[in-house]
């Protein structure tokens, strides 16, 4: 077996016995694998072991991979920092965008949308770690830009995105991840259509599952580590 399968294989058990022993249902977690910074090959490993939705962050290598890839059936996350002249090939070339934090970008998005494709599926990402370097809004944000991005008519806001804290104790993982729970819960009580938590990483993805994650996104344990 190549490694990449015995990988996935290894992150689905994972999976599973986290859902098991938090009392979630592992059919509601959902898988992306990271693909960034690896190569074309590795990611038809993956694909031949039957993942189909992959993550990228570097645009103009996502954009390559997805040319060459050239497979409908394939999803693609974009989940890196978007500057607004990079929008269009964003809005032609992925099924989701994960890393929305203003307007300006999603209205953007939703205009350059091509309208014979389905709703771009976005997630707004918050920043749950205080780490001023880190992207996202705060969680006081999420309500407002929620309201304004959801008029929009060629993307469907889906849910939120956060990247935990670098941290390795799995109870002080827990409770970074909480506060974004419980926002996400209360503001589904209105909204119907928010339906995606994203969070968890290899180094976190029991703890996100422990919090609710419907959508975790592993890199390094599927493919291994990154080279540059
Ligand atoms: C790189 C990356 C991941 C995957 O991280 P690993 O630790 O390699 O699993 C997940 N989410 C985002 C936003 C990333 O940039």
């Amino acid at each position: 077996m190549h490694y990449i399968e015995h990988n996935l294989n290894d992150t689905h058990k994972r999976i599973i016995d986290a859902a098991r022993q938090f009392g979630r249902n592992p059919t509601n977690i959902k898988l992306i694998a990271i693909s960034k910074k690896h190569s074309i090959d590795s990611i038809n490993q993956a694909i031949r072991a039957g993942q189909n939705q992959f993550g990228e962050n570097y645009l103009q290598a996502a954009l390559e991979k997805i040319n060459k890839i050239n497979d409908s059936e394939i999803k693609w996350h974009f989940i890196g920092q978007i500057q607004s002249n990079k929008t269009r090939d964003i809005a032609e070339n992925f099924a989701w965008v994960q890393s929305v934090d203003r307007l300006k970008i999603a209205q953007r998005l939703s205009q350059q949308r091509p309208t014979h494709l389905p709703p771009l599926n976005i997630l707004l990402q918050v920043n749950i770690s205080h780490e001023p370097q880190k992207a996202g809004i705060d969680l006081s944000d999420i309500e407002p830009l929620l309201d304004e991005v959801s008029g929009l008519a060629n993307i469907r806001c889906r849910g939120l995105m956060a990247i935990g804290a670098k941290e390795s104790d799995f109870t002080k993982q827990r409770a970074w991840f909480r506060p974004l729970k419980e926002k996400f819960d209360q503001l589904k009580q209105h909204r119907p259509a928010l339906d995606t938590l994203s969070m968890g990483m290899s180094g976190d993805l029991e703890a996100a599952i422990a919090e609710g994650a419907t959508m975790v996104r592993i890199g390094t344990d599927i493919f291994g580590h990154r080279q540059g």
